[in-house]
């Protein structure tokens, strides 16, 4: 066994183990990313009550089955998907 490259290999481990968790770090430091659709996040993004980070479209919590208050989430859903509310929107484009 030469010592002289095992001792090179456990050196490369080490570097790469350091290097892979400065890179997670990076990336959770830097890429935000919607909870709901995966989508980047850079300067707006908005933090829900149920603690996930959401885009603009995401941001309300009928929009990505927010786990906090459910029961206010749902009357909320009734609401915006009320047909008259899609209908009175076409009428005044
Ligand atoms: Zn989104
Ligand atoms: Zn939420």
């Amino acid at each position: 066994m030469d010592v002289k490259e095992a001792k090179e290999a456990e050196e490369v481990k080490g570097a790469n183990k350091v290097k892979e968790a400065n890179e997670v770090k990076e990336a959770l430091k830097i890429e935000k990313r919607c909870y709901q659709c995966n989508k980047k996040l850079k300067m707006i993004n908005f933090t829900c009550r149920c603690e996930h980070k959401f885009c603009i479209i995401h941001q309300n919590p009928h929009n990505h089955n927010c786990s906090y208050d459910s029961k206010a989430n749902l009357q909320l859903k009734l609401k915006i998907e009320n047909p008259q509310t899609i209908h009175q929107k076409l009428v005044k484009i």
